[in-house]
């Protein structure tokens, strides 16, 4: 039997505001543990919750950067569950008349879409995608609670940050373009400042729904749910195995029970929680202290304005403007700062005299840089290269003051000890040599001392020829403009030949 699987996602988003959902305290991740507390997020009786209107704000500018339609008249309910994590023991969410409504998100995925899978494996065929969502809510998180072997302590100053839940529709069908949907909405979400994004500090955490049916059939397997997951790589891997499972136990003829996962990084499995609740027991009822959340046409639109430029129109525009390629640009729109860095570069290059071409940037960026980043794993805005310094390597490699090998080498050395090309050229007298009477005698001594090579290059062994260049260049310390030195070569040897 020819099996599918179906994937919606539930993606709790930690918003970047300065204080709490409901009351005036502080965001800080590294605050010490329950120092950012009050009576009103620990729950007191005769305490009242105030919305944070910055909360709203993001909440409405993500809607509108994911296509949703934004709901002008929202409220809040309480959630009703026993929550060791949040002594009101319920949660202040949005029921069944959330801030967003609907929405969309286009992504690619597969070869060449420079989404990179975890692991060893392969990517799909190059494909475009839209999934879509069913709603965006707004609500607050709960305390973190860690457990020891003989207790379990707890941290309040989680407990009330502004929540934003993403919740789409089962569009998605395998790992990989679960992994690179979530790739494109970080992105998204990074662009437009919603939230920092940051996975090991737990601002996007995700539930996971799948389900497998037989390939034809309309209707939707039962579905089981994978809680509270952290990384990427982390879902990748447990919906790869998760699918299998199901796919097993159905193709034995067996029942999928509709629980609650969890996922053991350790062994590589899914293993049941506990069964899973429906709507229905948290009991949920509009919250008395909390207003209607009403918002006019012209606050939506004054809003508006701080909307920011998206990956994709990003793309686009650098793919136009600056005339590279449009895997190129897709590569360095992906990160925000890439992306900028890699203008700022351009421009200083466009602007140096003589010019370098913004290819020519592009090509640094998508190699050496990009390179240094993921082997240090660190991120564009750690390196010590600044991009007047990039444009001005640029700048000397396409002028060929410097060769390639000189240009790349003088990158590593920046990206550890910072400085300026032109100045570390200068000092090191690394300048590529291209002076034709400078060269000949190197070229000479070269020839005179390889007498095998030659005689294999006459006798047409034309890859010889490549390691007299390498002889030469090793005679002036790798300065030697390659060029000129296989030009020099072809006209001696050719002469020698006759
Ligand atoms: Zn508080
Ligand atoms: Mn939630």
């Amino acid at each position: 039997m020819k099996m599918m699987a179906d994937i919606g996602l539930e993606i709790h988003v930690q918003l970047a505001t300065r204080s709490k959902m409901f009351c005036s305290c502080g965001t800080d991740f590294n605050a010490p543990p329950n120092t950012l507390v009050c009576a009103s997020c620990l729950g007191y009786p005769g305490t009242l919750p105030v919305i944070n209107s910055e909360a709203v704000k993001l909440t409405v500018l993500a809607g509108m950067m994911l296509n949703c339609e934004i709901n002008l008249s929202s409220k809040f309910d309480r959630k009703n569950y026993f929550y060791p994590d949040a002594s009101k023991n319920y949660q202040l969410s949005q029921h069944d008349e959330p801030l967003c409504l609907g929405g969309s998100v286009d992504f690619a995925y597969g070869k060449d879409s420079g989404v990179a899978l975890p692991g060893s494996v392969t990517s799909s065929a190059f494909t475009e995608k839209t999934v879509r969502l069913h709603h965006i809510h707004l609500e607050e998180d709960v305390a973190k609670s860690m457990h020891y072997r003989e207790l379990s302590r707890i941290d309040f100053n989680r407990c009330g940050l502004a929540l934003m839940e993403i919740v789409t529709e089962p569009d998605l069908h395998t790992a990989e373009e679960t992994f690179a949907f979530l790739l494109t909405l970080k992105q998204i979400l990074t662009y437009g400042g919603i939230s920092n994004c940051n996975l090991e500090e737990g601002n996007l955490r995700c539930d996971v729904n799948c389900s497998v049916r037989p390939i034809g059939r309309q209707k939707l397997g039962v579905k089981t749910e994978i809680k509270n997951m952290n990384t990427f790589k982390g879902i990748f891997q447990a919906l790869q195995h998760e699918i299998q499972r199901q796919k097993e136990v159905v193709c034995a003829g067996g029942l999928i029970r509709q629980e609650t996962r969890r996922w053991v990084v350790e062994q590589g499995i899914t293993e049941p929680m506990r069964l899973k609740e429906d709507a229905e027991d948290y009991r949920y009822f509009p919250d008395s202290d909390l207003p209607r959340l009403t918002l006019s046409d012209t606050q939506i639109k004054e809003w508006a304005k701080a909307l920011p430029e998206l990956p994709r129109q990003r793309c686009e525009r650098l793919a136009r403007e600056y005339n590279v390629p449009e895997y190129d640009a897709r590569v360095l729109a992906a990160d925000k700062h890439v992306a900028d860095y890699f203008e700022e570069a351009v421009k200083l290059a466009q602007a140096a005299q003589p010019p370098a071409a913004p290819k020519a940037i592009s090509n640094w960026m998508m190699t050496e840089m990009l390179r240094y980043l993921a082997e240090r794993e660190i991120e564009m805005t750690e390196v010590a290269i600044t991009p007047a310094a990039l444009a001005e390597l640029a700048v000397l490699t396409e002028n060929q003051v410097i060769n390639m090998t000189t240009a790349k080498s003088v990158f590593n050395e920046i990206c550890e000890n910072g400085g300026m090309p032109k100045k570390i050229v200068e000092t090191k007298g690394l300048a590529q040599v291209s002076d034709t009477n400078a060269l000949l005698p190197l070229v000479e001594e070269a020839l005179n001392e390889n007498q095998k090579s030659v005689e294999a290059y006459l006798a047409g062994k034309s890859a010889a020829l490549q390691f007299l260049i390498g002889q030469v260049m090793r005679r002036c310390k790798g300065k030697a403009n390659p060029r000129i030195v296989r030009d020099l070569l072809e006209r001696i040897l050719s002469e020698k030949g006759r």
